[in-house]
């Protein structure tokens, strides 16, 4: 059974995921502490008038910058031992998107996938495209690649190496959620009504090269809709992928559900369906509130809104506990 929490807040709101696995003790408090900062740094492009467009990007590149998250630095790697990153950006205004696929040479996907959105006629750049319009339009980001292979990516790379078997076996069974999994996202609506949702990833890892999950794929890895809300998904990204996690999300609350309902409506037959696991953020529009939902062990979420003022609720499972 998914574990959900559903809040009925007022906009402007935002609310955060660290990716949904079974977060090893060292690694919780400082899940909590990236997904708790991400948040503060988008509520307070919110409560400074700015739009939820603005507060999810600088909340993913928040946690595109921590270690601790597979995305940015700090990616998990494929099998061969490479960062592949993929993002997306949703506008609830526009319904358009912006989406990068297994980009190598930019510390940050969710930025050039802005860009994509903004300042290109098209919506998705993948491998050596991405990279080239991550060049052209971020030349402050541009990296190597291996400055964006955290200590911990490559030695958990490292103890796994010579692993033959078919990666969703570790990523859905047993082994599956001591795997790090945890892509970042975030969905925000600002004070002029303006749904935005976010995700960026390195992927499951030894993963093969040139894979993409469900991330940078509207109406699986985001979505984002005024009349309905948005929402950002993370976990096995095949299965999501299958059963267009973020589009039954929003079908969902179009037929009435809570953000969080709908949420575990969709993870649970995920689980029939696919046998995949996953977790999922909400906002819902219409005063339907935040909420969220996950089947794997853990998902470190965060959530600011302007009535909570300053503070900022969180945690690993739905009552705040770790
Ligand atoms: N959904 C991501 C992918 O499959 C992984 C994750 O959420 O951790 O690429």
């Amino acid at each position: 059974m998914p574990q959900t929490l559903n809040f009925p807040t007022p906009p402007p709101f935002i609310i955060i995921h660290g990716g949904a696995w079974d977060i090893p003790s060292p690694l919780l408090d400082l899940s909590v502490v990236g997904v708790e900062i991400a948040a503060r740094e988008g509520l307070t492009i919110l409560l400074n008038g700015g739009t939820a467009l603005d507060a999810v990007e600088v909340s993913v590149q928040s946690m595109e910058s921590d270690p601790v998250f597979d995305a940015g630095y700090g990616s998990a790697l494929t099998r061969s031992g490479a960062v592949e990153m993929d993002a997306i950006i949703c506008s609830g205004v526009s319904e358009n998107f912006g989406a990068v696929a297994c980009l190598t040479k930019c510390k940050s996907a969710v930025k050039v996938a802005r860009k994509v959105m903004e300042d290109s006629e098209h919506t998705m750049f993948v491998g050596e495209g991405a990279d080239d319009f991550g060049k052209l339009k971020c030349p402050e980001d541009v990296v190597g690649g291996e400055e964006l292979i955290s200590e911990y990516a490559r030695e958990h790379w490292e103890r796994f190496k010579d692993y033959k078997g078919p990666v969703n076996e570790l990523f859905n069974k047993g082994e599956e959620q001591k795997h790090p999994g945890d892509t970042v996202g975030a969905v925000a609506v600002d004070k002029f009504g303006n749904f935005a949702s976010a995700t960026s990833t390195g992927g499951i890892p030894f993963c093969e090269g040139g894979r993409v999950g469900d991330s940078p794929l509207p109406g699986c890895g985001a979505d984002a809709d005024n009349e309905v809300g948005a929402c950002s998904t993370t976990g096995h990204g095949e299965s999501l992928s299958r059963v267009k996690a973020s589009r039954r999300v929003m079908e969902k609350m179009e037929n009435g559900a809570t953000p969080g309902d709908a949420a575990e409506a969709v993870l649970e037959r995920m689980l029939k369906v696919t046998g995949g696991r996953g977790g999922i953020i909400v906002a819902k529009a219409n005063g339907g509130g935040v909420g969220f939902s996950f089947s794997t062990v853990k998902m470190p979420w965060a959530v600011g809104c302007e009535e909570w003022g300053d503070k900022i609720e969180s945690g690993i499972l739905p009552n705040g506990k770790k």
